[in-house]
């Protein structure tokens, strides 16, 4: 292939290739730092009811000021779970997402949820939930206002310790989210097997649900979920056609470009609250 596109093209993909090698040694060595640095900020992703109407609630996404570029969660979360840090940072956005929200709801008189991230390793953190504890009392902030998402490779790597884990976020009130389903290896075992209230369909499903195998898949998945009782987030709504799908087949939660990006703070209080 290399070949085939001249040297140019070669020497370019050397320089993209050390550009990346240092970004990911610039970012473990830097990460740390940038906690203390205050170079993290949530940005927030609007959802919406099945109406599609009334924003009711917010996902808190991670990014970094890192060196004049906003950095994506997907270029340093896992750095962040290799070198530990992730433990920090991960206590880090559950503080500042429940505050803003709560903030929000103080100022707006409103009932917004917020949605939260949580990397597999940190259900093995054994104080995590005295944390997330006082962080809902600090903040008087409704447990059941908040939805911790997870992903199946979060359930898959530990077993017995998800379940615990999950299940003492359930006695705070707090809800959980089954994130990315019907991406990778989803199981129909999950569903019953952990103590989840919600299910959010992968936008990979959502980006092609015009054609006739996904629109059969997401239709199945969809009775299944409602039969089970879970709460289905579409996550991925970038035009009407999956808007009105939605709609359709009353999943109760939409997100997507449809409706909003992730907004940064500033924007969501002069645009969408
Ligand atoms: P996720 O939780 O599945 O979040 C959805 C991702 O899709 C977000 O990317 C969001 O910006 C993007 N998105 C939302 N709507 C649309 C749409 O209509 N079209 C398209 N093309 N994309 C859309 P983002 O913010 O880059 O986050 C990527 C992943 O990083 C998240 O996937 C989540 O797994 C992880 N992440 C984000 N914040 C945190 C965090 O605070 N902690 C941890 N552990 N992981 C986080
Ligand atoms: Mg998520
Ligand atoms: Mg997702
Ligand atoms: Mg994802």
């Amino acid at each position: 292939r290399a070949k085939k596109l001249g040297r140019n093209q070669i020497c370019y993909f050397a320089e993209e290739m050390q550009a990346k090698f240092i970004e990911r040694y610039q970012i473990e060595a830097n990460l740390l730092g940038a906690l203390k640095r205050n170079e993290f900020v949530l940005h927030y992703q609007p959802v919406y009811p099945t109406d599609g109407k009334q924003v009711i609630g917010f996902e808190a996404l991670i990014r970094w000021n890192f060196q004049n570029t906003l950095l994506f969660p997907d270029s340093f979360i896992e750095i962040a779970e290799c070198s530990r840090v992730i433990f920090e940072l991960g206590r880090w956005v559950i503080t500042q997402a429940i505050a803003q929200v709560a903030y929000w709801n103080a100022k707006h008189n409103k009932t917004l949820s917020v949605s939260i991230n949580l990397s597999a390793l940190q259900l093995s953190d054994s104080s995590l939930i005295d944390f997330i504890k006082t962080v809902i009392d600090t903040y008087q902030f409704p447990a059941r206002l908040i939805e911790f998402e997870l992903t199946e490779t979060a359930l898959l790597e530990h077993d017995n310790q998800s379940i615990a884990f999950m299940s003492e976020l359930n006695k705070l009130g707090c809800r959980i989210a089954l994130d990315d389903f019907g991406s990778g290896f989803s199981s129909v075992a999950h569903l019953q097997n952990f103590p989840i209230d919600t299910v959010k369909l992968d936008q990979s499903l959502m980006f092609v649900c015009h054609e006739t195998k996904t629109l059969a898949l997401i239709k199945g998945l969809a009775a299944m979920l409602h039969s089970l009782d879970l709460n289905i987030v579409a996550e991925g709504i970038e035009n009407t056609e999956s808007m009105l799908l939605c709609q359709q087949l009353n999943i109760q939660r939409m997100q997507g470009y449809y409706f909003s990006k992730p907004l940064d703070v500033k924007t969501i209080e002069a645009k969408v609250l």
